[in-house]
């Protein structure tokens, strides 16, 4: 009897990997990748019922990895009030959506929004708490900035969690105070009373975001994340969530869950422990990932823990959100014992500097030749680093699409010479550290074209050129968000390459992209079709319908 394939992909560029090179076509069957080759040699597999997509000369590859997003959060986010750049260029044009969301709501209903990045916004400055009052003056307002590290909140927010003037700011935190009022800006655990009086969002929310941010991933091709905090907003409730979507069919996206860990009540680790959720329990749609620590905050935000001061006259030298460095290394160590991978929150080099030193005295006292423990965003780290996490078997997890989007924030925060050096992906491809790519959505968009332009070209959203040596080739883009991601998951043998066996996850672009020009990708390429365990999920022009 002859065996057909469910599903044939030919007559275009099939990109299957970096080693694999490239084929004219693709067949699945089981939910696998059945074989590869020419379309001559495809053919035989191509039966009565085997749906056969005409890739007309379009590039299908492995289905992308975005190896650190915040996929709950983002569907969450995707009804608040839209305030990045796009939307609201303008203080005006924010306190206008703010407003008009005010009162749609009503009076006393939360106004929650999130986006806005000082740098881009007319007035060059965060919102005074005052301008929110006007605009929402019955209403609590908590408005977080791009890089989810820093929110302005309204006087109504304050009043609600009993923040005053007075209130001292938290270890790792910030309650921002000039001339004996509050601004409106608190940063990292300055936010944890906001935090507790915040609308608690039901199971069903929590279901539905996962959905509708899933939902949104599949239409660029992505068929796989690490969502990069789970419990961050609605605590061990997140779990279950998770596993409610995977079980009712509406979770979109094979999704890693890292758990989030920084010590104290925050932590969902001693629970997940108890139920037997280590790194690795699960299957290939839903598993358990690393453990998520946070250690500083942003770069833009100027609360990423650097060892050389920021530029501006405060010499600040950003947050530290460990400042126990003792609490920290017993915190890894216990993770580390227990058999944890980790992934641990890190952007500035001191903040890098403390974790790969908890890292390095974890895997001296416990030895494991392939934990693979990783720095989350890793963006400025030195030389020596480097080396360090290459002799410690330590990998980065950085967001390229911060360069596009932050980049020319970074030379007037750091100066030119480390944000040049700042997510150096070259560095890290010569020095076989796999760097996986990602977008951090929601503080950047999940969105993968202008990421692998930065990638390719280390432009900034201005056309500012960022360590112009850093560029990577279309193969090694491709590579990073695919193959790399699957390695930082420990998956690599299952996804992230197109050959026999391996998940059938594939992703159809609208053009080429290994023989277009960095403009073309970012400004005329979309995905086309994306298939996820040989499902067709995501079809823009309705060609298999
Ligand atoms: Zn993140």
């Amino acid at each position: 009897m002859a065996v057909y394939a469910e599903t044939v992909l030919r007559n275009g560029t099939v990109w299957c990997g970096r080693q694999e090179g490239t084929a004219e076509a693709v067949a699945l069957w089981g939910g696998r990748v059945l074989a590869t080759g020419s379309d001559a040699d495809l053919a035989p597999l191509i039966g009565p019922g085997t749906k056969v997509v005409d890739l007309r000369g379009r590039l299908a590859t492995p289905g992308l990895i975005d190896a650190h997003l915040h996929l709950l959060p983002y569907g969450l986010t995707m009804l608040e009030v839209d305030a990045r750049p796009k939307s609201a260029p303008t203080l005006q044009a924010l306190l206008a959506l703010i407003k008009a969301r005010a009162e749609a709501l009503g009076p006393g209903q939360w106004v929650l929004a999130r986006g806005y990045e000082e740098s881009k916004l007319d007035v060059k400055r965060h919102p005074w708490r005052e301008e929110l009052d006007a605009a929402a003056p019955n209403n609590p307002v908590h408005l977080v900035r791009t890089c989810g590290h820093i929110s302005i909140c309204n006087s109504r927010a304050f009043e609600l969690a009993g923040i005053t003037a007075q209130t001292p700011a938290p270890p790792g935190g910030v309650i921002e105070v000039r001339n004996g009022k509050l601004t409106g800006l608190l940063a990292e655990y300055g936010r944890d009373p906001i935090r507790k009086v915040l609308p608690e969002a039901s199971d069903e929310d929590l279901v539905s975001a996962i959905e509708r941010a899933g939902n949104y991933l599949n239409t660029f091709g992505i068929t796989s994340c690490m969502d990069a905090a789970v419990g961050m907003h609605s605590h061990f409730r997140e779990i279950g969530a998770y596993f409610t979507a995977e079980r009712s069919g509406r979770l979109p996206v094979r999704t890693s869950m890292c758990l989030l860990g920084d010590p104290g009540p925050k932590s969902i680790v001693p629970e997940a422990f108890r139920a037997g959720l280590v790194t690795g329990t699960g299957h290939d749609m839903l598993r358990v990932g690393p453990v998520k620590i946070f250690t500083d905050g942003s770069a833009g935000g100027r609360t990423a823990w650097m060892s050389q001061p920021y530029l501006g006259g405060d010499k600040t030298l950003g947050v530290s959100c460990q400042s126990e460095a003792v609490l920290l290394d017993e915190t890894v160590m216990d993770y580390h014992r227990k058999g944890y991978q980790m992934a641990i929150h890190a952007i500035g080099d001191a903040a890098i500097e403390q974790v790969l030193s908890s890292y390095e005295k974890a895997l001296a006292a416990a030895p494991d030749a392939d934990r693979r423990h990783r720095i989350e965003h890793c963006g400025f780290l030195s030389n020596d680093h480097m080396a360090r996490m290459k002799s410690a078997g330590v990998y980065p997890a950085p967001q390229p699409i911060f360069i596009y989007d932050f980049g020319d924030l970074y030379y007037s925060v750091v100066g030119t010479e480390r944000a040049d050096a700042s997510y150096p992906m070259r560095g890290w491809f010569n020095a076989g550290l796999k760097p996986s790519a990602s977008t951090d959505a929601p503080v950047c968009d999940a969105d993968p074209f202008p990421n692998i332009y930065t990638m390719l070209t280390r432009k900034t959203g201005k056309g500012t050129v960022l360590g112009g040596q850093e560029a990577l080739a279309i193969d090694e883009v491709l590579q990073a968000y695919t193959e790399y991601g699957a390695f930082a998951e420990k998956a690599e043998t299952k996804k992230g390459r197109l050959a026999p066996g391996m998940l059938g996850d594939v992703a159809v672009f609208s053009r080429d992209i290994t023989k277009a020009t960095p403009e073309q990708i970012l400004e005329d390429t979309h995905c086309d079709l994306t298939i996820r365990g040989g499902d067709i999920i995501f079809d823009r022009h309705g060609e298999m319908r």
